[in-house]
């Protein structure tokens, strides 16, 4: 007999072993309410849950399912490699084929360190920055996350502004302390921040496009200008390209915005779904990393070579056809003016930002540069549309500090049937 599942008896059953029934906090539905889903199956643009609901997909896994769920191709290089053993512990050609096809993808990248997680690559990146020039403090930006690592849970976006939580206990002060802060896009308290610790600052790690506290563009001339400070003041620059490495461009934010980074961390995208993350540079700078220099940086299955092939399955559709990206944007500029149009019929105040095929709806209808204006968005608003929509059959990252991310599985029709939910969904949430 076929045995009824529900999403609701399985996050009953997993909170008993797991805590909060997660295995990652933004998942458990906390910044929206109600029972997480859990998904049995996905294919192209659409997830399946226990229930046998089918959801149009604006997650994409957070990325990595840029050309949707099951993609041939990445399904095929992971089957063939499972055959050959999923580890080895020692060096092979994949792995080389995997840097030499990021450097011909992404400007001026000599030498790449692959890890397992955007997490790793952003701790290392920060390590190897400090290892170079031997200062310790460094700026990121209010609402830009990079990662669990303790120096980087402070002000930091993402699954933390979603719980509201302000101090994370279990990090050391000493961990924590030469972390600066900084507004996003502020270039004067930028300025100001450097000036109060001259010769003290390692780096400054940014987003290039913020996604972690919703869609956050910078203004125009704010990544140049980030450049120009560090290179005046003697800084590293850390481009944390987890989420907009190989999604906004095929050499990603660096490309779109013709700025170039002394460090890049990936994430996400690379790995075609399997655990991965990378970080790269040029070869003046990648060289301090041991073995080749002192900064100690390991791991058992960094590299692996399943992670490889799919990522390089991934990645090689990304180069072997750049029309996927205009595809992409099409699409997403499409869906927001679908969503513009939705929203102005409604009396509900909303702001949208939109880049390549990252968007986020605000509820607030002031325009949003940094976390502060963000968290000017009505969050509860959020919540009720959020189900409005999950109850029509479109998944959406469940938290107002998510960016939504398309993937080309999406077609023209499930976008029409989307902004029809919208329209239905934001005349049930008005009332
Ligand atoms: C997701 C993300 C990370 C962390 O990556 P994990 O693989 O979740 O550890 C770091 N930086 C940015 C910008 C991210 O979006």
């Amino acid at each position: 007999m076929y045995e009824y599942i529900s999403s609701k008896a399985l996050f009953e059953r997993a909170q008993k072993s797991i805590p909060g029934g997660v295995n990652s906090p933004v998942r458990a539905f906390k910044g929206v309410g109600g029972t997480p889903l859990f998904i049995t199956k996905a294919q192209g643009a659409y997830l399946y849950d226990a229930d046998h609901n089918r959801y149009i997909d604006f997650i994409a896994s957070w990325g990595p399912m840029i050309l949707g769920h099951a993609n041939k191709k990445v399904v095929k290089a992971i089957q063939e490699q499972a055959l050959k053993s999923s580890s080895y512990g020692a060096p092979t050609l994949l792995e080389i084929e995997m840097a030499e096809l990021m450097k011909s993808m992404v400007p001026h990248l000599d030498m790449v360190r692959m890890v397992n997680s955007g997490t790793e690559a952003c701790m290392s990146a920060l390590r190897l920055a400090r290892g170079i020039t031997g200062k310790n403090k460094f700026i990121k930006f209010d609402g830009c996350y990079h990662g669990h690592a303790d120096p980087f849970l402070v002000k930091a976006g993402s699954g933390i502004a979603t719980m509201n939580i302000q101090d994370v206990p279990g990090i050391p002060s000493q961990a924590s302390n030469d972390t600066l802060t900084c507004s996003y896009n502020d270039l004067n308290e930028l300025q100001n921040l450097i000036d109060q610790y001259p010769h003290e600052i390692a780096a400054i790690i940014v987003e290039p496009v913020a996604g972690n506290m919703g869609c956050v563009l910078p203004r125009e001339n704010f990544l140049q200008e980030l450049r120009a400070i560090c290179h005046k003041e003697d800084i590293l620059l850390i481009f944390d390209e987890v989420m907009t490495g190989f999604r906004l461009a095929p050499g990603g934010a660096q490309e779109k915005f013709k700025v170039q980074a002394d460090i890049i961390t990936y994430g996400k995208v690379i790995g075609g779904g399997l655990p991965v993350g990378a970080f790269a540079g040029r070869k003046e700078i990648m060289e301090h990393i041991a073995p080749l220099g002192n900064v100690y940086q390991a791991g058992t299955l960094s590299g692996n070579p399943l992670a490889m092939s799919a990522g390089m399955a991934l990645l090689s559709q990304l180069k072997n056809d750049p029309s996927i990206y205009k595809s992409l944007e099409e699409k997403t500029t499409y869906l927001v003016s679908g969503l513009k149009d939705a929203f102005q019929h409604s009396a509900i105040p909303f702001t949208i930002n939109q880049c390549g095929s990252m968007l986020s709806i605000f509820f607030t209808g002031s325009p949003v540069h940094n976390f502060k204006d963000a968290s000017a968005s009505e969050t509860h608003r959020f919540s009720n549309f959020f189900h409005a929509m999950l109850k029509r059959g479109c998944y959406l990252p469940p938290s107002a500090f998510e960016s939504w991310f398309l993937n080309d599985g999406i077609t023209f029709e499930d976008i029409d049937y989307t902004v029809h939910a919208v329209r239905e969904s934001l005349d049930e949430i008005g009332l």
